[in-house]
């Protein structure tokens, strides 16, 4: 079952990734999604081929102008430079739930997920990765996940099943940036577990009522 996503990184976020200056955890995370979002994968392929352009067009040691760069922004903001062809059905077998470049980092497959329980009806995983701490998580159907602020980033990327918070529905592929000030709650649907690959760049500080006692459990 193909599910195109309705949430994405913003543009700055693919800008940081298709000019390499995004470190590697949330690039794992923005790469994983682009293997899942048509749409991105032909964003961040524009933004390389204008990035390309730029590069080869410049007289080195002539810095970027300010007018540059807004032209550059500009046409970013029009509509996709490619529509990437629908996918046909051809593979034979399922198709895998860990796309390229998830899958490398765990070794294979959902199956090969080395999973530890936190609290009662969340498993996590973390993955080796360099610039903040990326881990997947595996939610029972209906939980809500604790409350909690960070100082930082948060991004996280939908696998499998789905959650809901504040800003919405989010199903396989869907990306959500979570700002700092944000004190969110997501709930996982009800239809099965939600498995989702979560960047964060600053520890987790639980803020529910029952939550604190849990702190000193809970991993950055
Ligand atoms: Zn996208």
């Amino acid at each position: 079952m193909t599910h195109n996503p309705h949430h994405h990184p913003g543009t700055d976020l693919l800008l940081a990734y298709a000019a390499g200056t995004l470190s590697e955890a949330p690039s794992l995370l923005v790469a994983t999604h682009l293997a899942l979002c048509p749409r991105c994968r032909a964003e961040v392929a524009g933004m390389e081929a204008i990035g390309g352009a730029l590069l080869s067009d410049a007289d080195p040691g002539t810095p970027v102008s300010a007018g540059l760069l807004s032209n550059v922004l500009a046409r970013l903001d029009g509509p996709p430079l490619a529509e990437a062809p629908r996918r046909r059905s051809m593979a034979p077998g399922p198709t895998p739930v860990l796309p390229e470049p998830l899958r490398s980092y765990i070794g294979g497959d959902i199956d090969r997920v080395r999973w530890r329980r936190t609290i009662p009806g969340l498993h996590e995983a973390d993955i080796s990765c360099s610039g903040g701490s990326v881990r997947m998580m595996r939610i029972r159907p209906g939980m809500g996940m604790p409350q909690h602020t960070h100082h930082g980033d948060e991004f996280t990327l939908v696998l499998q099943g789905g959650f809901t918070d504040a800003s919405g529905h989010f199903l396989r592929g869907d990306f959500a940036a979570t700002d700092p000030s944000v004190d969110h709650r997501p709930v996982a649907d009800e239809d099965g577990d939600c498995i989702c690959l979560a960047f964060t760049d600053a520890p987790l500080r639980l803020t529910g009522r029952f939550m604190r006692w849990l702190n000193p459990f809970m991993r950055a």
